[in-house]
């Protein structure tokens, strides 16, 4: 049987399809620039023998419907989805699940509507999800549609590490508290860590650093999240792409004042214009690693102020926890960039962290992989993440869960 992924967007989306007898990524693709006149239909599969193939059509794709159409054509032309009937389920990654979800969840009309309810928490993306959600629903009604949120895994954190300092009534009234966000990828590294470290991941406590275009660190004790750096959005933490992470809040009123910048001005400069494009007008990491070795000061400055705020919450977090098994790096920079995961972690020794750089540099390397030394306590670990396949078991997961419950 099969599970498909849809990441809906509101101008594209994408997908992956696995087998789920092992696992394998069968296809994968995406449709781009919905609502424009011309848009873009990419798809890559395994064939018959096992080789991968690709294709790559432009056609006007006006709506998230024939978006899904236009990928259920290519799944069924190349091969790999036989019929619609081959699917077991359809994982949808939704960013917020706001309090109310804890976990996966099968999509009927009351989890659409508290789906819906969420939508003033994260404007840009729960609408577009939810698109995606109602187009698979109406065209394969048989196929389970599961929800499987970007916050879930957060919900376990103590009211001490989700709630702000500000006024009860901001909480309880307006819902504004931490909630997080990469959970997928949060739990999945934990998971593998888990299996690399040889221990149930119950037992597991760990700081898990998904670092990409978006970035965040989670402390995780006994396997659940007990603290994540994203806050009410994913606008707080660590120095993301173009994202300023934390910064003293105070600098919106003296912009306002000083400057004269209105709140669509303020979400520009902050979500789009900072961070390390900000710091140094580059926010592509590789980028800024060749700047920085040619001699580029503010290239430079970049990756410091990055490394320096990771350092900072490696720490912060290895306070909550008290003891640590393993700090994990993920995502685009936190699995290649060796500079920034050796500043991070550099004269942590007195935390029991030895990193053993001949292994974190080792550039043919790639990869789960220890990049810690034999004798280090607290073991340094690089794991790809794999969002896709999380979402993929735990829809199945939760898709297997409901049928058994309604027999
Ligand atoms: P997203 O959050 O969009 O999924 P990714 O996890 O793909 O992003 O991470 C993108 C970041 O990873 C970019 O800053 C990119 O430059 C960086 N990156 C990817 N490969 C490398 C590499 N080999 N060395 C340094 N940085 C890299």
């Amino acid at each position: 049987m099969k599970v498909l992924v849809v990441n809906s967007g509101s101008s594209s989306i994408k997908y992956q399809l696995f087998r789920s007898q092992d696992w394998v990524a069968l296809a994968s693709g995406s449709v781009a620039r919905i609502g424009e006149a011309e848009g873009e239909i990419r798809g890559e599969w395994l064939d018959w023998k096992g080789e991968r193939q690709t294709s790559r059509a432009p056609a006007p794709i006006p709506t998230h419907q024939e978006g899904i159409d236009h990928i259920i054509a290519v799944l069924r032309e190349s091969g790999v989805l036989g019929d619609v009937s081959e699917l077991t389920a359809i994982g949808h990654r939704v960013v917020h699940g706001g309090e109310h979800f804890k976990r996966p969840t099968l999509v009927d009309d009351a989890v659409a509507k508290a789906i819906e309810e969420v939508i003033p928490l994260a404007p840009l993306h729960n609408p577009a999800n939810l698109a995606g959600i109602e187009v698979t629903r109406r065209l394969f009604p048989r196929v389970p549609s599961v929800a499987v949120f970007d916050t879930a895994f957060h919900q376990t954190m103590p009211r001490t590490a989700y709630r702000y300092a500000i006024p009860e009534f901001l909480y309880t009234e307006h819902r504004i508290r931490r909630y997080g966000f990469h959970g997928t990828s949060h739990h999945y590294v934990a998971k593998r860590a888990a299996v690399l470290l040889g221990k149930p991941l119950a037992a597991c406590n760990l700081v898990t650093l998904h670092l990409g275009n978006g970035a965040s660190a989670t402390a995780i004790r006994e396997g659940r999240s007990v603290d994540t750096s994203m806050g009410l959005t994913p606008l707080e933490g660590l120095v993301m792409g173009t994202r300023c992470g934390d910064i003293d809040p105070a600098i919106h009123f003296y912009l306002s004042k000083n400057l004269g910048l209105d709140t669509a001005a303020l979400e520009d400069l902050l979500n789009r214009q900072s961070g390390l494009l900000g710091i140094c007008g580059v926010n592509d990491m590789r980028e800024i690693d060749r700047l920085a070795e040619a001699g580029d000061d503010r290239a430079e400055l970049a990756i410091g102020i990055s490394a320096h705020r990771i350092k900072k919450y490696i720490g912060a977090y290895c306070a909550e926890l008290g003891r640590v098994d393993a700090i994990v790096f993920t995502g685009g920079i936190g699995e290649n960039a060796a500079e920034i995961r050796c500043r991070a972690c550099e004269g942590l020794e007195n935390l029991g962290i030895r990193m053993d750089d001949s292994a974190n540099f080792a550039i043919e390397e790639r990869g789960e992989r220890c990049i810690s030394t034999p004798e280090s306590a607290v073991r340094v670990l690089v794991i790809p993440t794999n969002e896709e396949l999380e979402i993929a078991q735990q829809a199945l997961a939760a898709a297997s869960e409901a049928a058994g419950e309604s027999h």
